[in-house]
């Protein structure tokens, strides 16, 4: 039976592990084979002269990331990582790797982040990168469990779409048959339409797909994006849904990631406190300006301002009251000062996670406000009937899952966090 590396432990006598071999070391008599699984690395000690003829012709040809069956006799001993190695009565080669490789995966040789991408089979097998995708995958169990929790349904909106979310140009045109036909830059308006159907409050995780041409360390051209829609609500009740799921899902990987994030080495897991402060617009350009990054009423916050405005803050934090002419015509504007709407940021120190509003659910208004961004709204009619036939108030925001990781694990390039990245030069693997 096939025992998982962390469960060799020197209370049991024999094991049979599967893996990758580490590293190999020969010290003439006696070699030591590294052997790593999804689980960790235990130390095979052979001892040349004590073991059979099969072991050794074996270990004559295994190379580094072959993968091999071992099985044996445990031994503990206070020289090897966790206190014990396997002596093996077998060792069998079940995939043998090339020579050279083309990355290392044993962490000592760095290499670029390109290389890495282009191998990246390999470099998702080193223990640090895989605790990316361990706590990737518990920061979205957390969020669906959260949601699921306060009675949010999960849903799946198509991906190839007639009109754009917005009319903005960072789209994907796709051939579809005879028709053009797009990839979906947000599940916007398909969730709206949801509240109009009846369903209260959805949520859905999914990718979007964004044709924007620059290249930066915290855009992809298709992303996760974590969406949440909620009637008879307000963009204060978004918030609070919105601050709870993040600290529930920091609380889920400081209560279940303690392993990985000690393989990432991250000592001080903090979990953000609950609620979140809130500066409106308005204050987040004045800290801008005043710290040497002037900003104007109506202009959009620049990755520097973000960053000045982050600092003084130190934590998560929302921007609330954005000029109505910054956001796209689905915004909820105040009634007694509609130059300013219903629109907010989750920020963290570093970046923005998160747009959110209360979204407008008055037809002639909503139409008047598409046309008011220079758009037609007979492009928009299967999204605008539902707001004819009885639609109640809804708020929601998009949170980038992405993002998320990236700044709770301190990860300097969006990238890292993604297992096959889309970006402006990379479409494969
Ligand atoms: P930014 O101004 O930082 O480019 P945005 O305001 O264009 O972001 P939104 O349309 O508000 O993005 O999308 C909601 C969230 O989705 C963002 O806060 C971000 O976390 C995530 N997101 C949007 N676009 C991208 C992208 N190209 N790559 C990664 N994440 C993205
Ligand atoms: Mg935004």
């Amino acid at each position: 039976m096939r025992i998982p590396i962390k469960d060799v432990t020197p209370s049991i006598e024999h094991a049979k592990i599967f893996g990758w071999v580490h590293e190999e070391r020969d010290l003439g008599g006696l070699t030591f084979l590294l052997v790593r699984d999804r689980t960790g690395i235990l130390q095979v000690t052979i001892p040349k002269k004590k073991v059979s003829a099969e072991v050794l012709a074996a270990l004559k040809e295994v190379t580094r990331e072959s993968v091999v069956e071992v099985e044996g006799v445990v031994k503990a001993t206070e020289k090897a990582p966790n206190g014990r190695e396997l002596v093996p009565d077998t060792l069998k080669i079940i995939s043998k790797a090339e020579t050279p490789l083309p990355l290392d995966v044993s962490e000592k040789v760095p290499a670029e982040l390109d290389t890495r991408l282009d191998n990246r089979y390999l470099d998702l097998r080193k223990p640090k990168v895989n605790a990316i995708f361990l706590i990737r995958n518990s920061v979205l169990r957390a969020i669906n469990e959260y949601l699921w929790d306060n009675k949010f349904t999960q849903v799946q909106t198509p991906k190839i779409v007639a009109a754009a979310t917005e009319g903005g140009t960072e789209l994907f045109p796709l051939a579809y048959f005879d028709k053009e036909a797009f990839l979906n830059q947000s599940p916007q308006l398909y969730k709206q339409m949801l509240m109009g159907a009846g369903f209260d409050r959805v949520f859905e995780i999914g990718p979007i797909f964004r044709a924007e041409e620059h290249n930066t360390v915290r855009h992809l051209n298709e992303a996760t994006s974590i969406d949440v829609e909620m009637s008879f609500a307000n963009e204060q009740d978004a918030m609070s849904v919105l601050e709870n799921a993040v600290a529930y899902a920091y609380q889920y990987v400081k209560d279940h990631c303690a392993a990985e994030l000690e393989t990432l080495e991250i000592k001080d897991f903090k979990v953000p406190s609950v609620p979140f402060p809130k500066i409106t617009y308005k204050e987040a350009i004045e800290i801008s300006t005043e710290g040497g990054e002037p900003l104007a009423f109506g202009d959009d916050l620049s990755s520097a301002a973000e960053r000045v405005i982050g600092e003084k803050m130190g934590t998560m934090y929302f921007i609330t009251e954005w000029p109505t002419s910054t956001r796209p015509f689905y915004t909820m504007p105040f009634e007694d000062k509609p130059e300013v709407c219903r629109a907010f940021d989750m920020m963290h120190p570093r970046m923005e996670l998160s747009s959110g509003a209360q979204r407008c659910h008055i037809y002639d208004l909503l139409v008047k406000q598409i046309k008011d961004k220079g758009l037609n709204p007979d492009a928009f009619e299967f999204y605008l009937n539902p707001f004819r036939y009885g639609m109640p108030p809804h708020a929601g925001w998009g949170l980038g899952a992405e993002r998320l990781v990236m700044t709770m694990l301190d990860l300097q390039n969006i990238r890292e966090g993604v297992l096959f990245p889309r970006d402006r030069h990379r479409v494969s693997p």
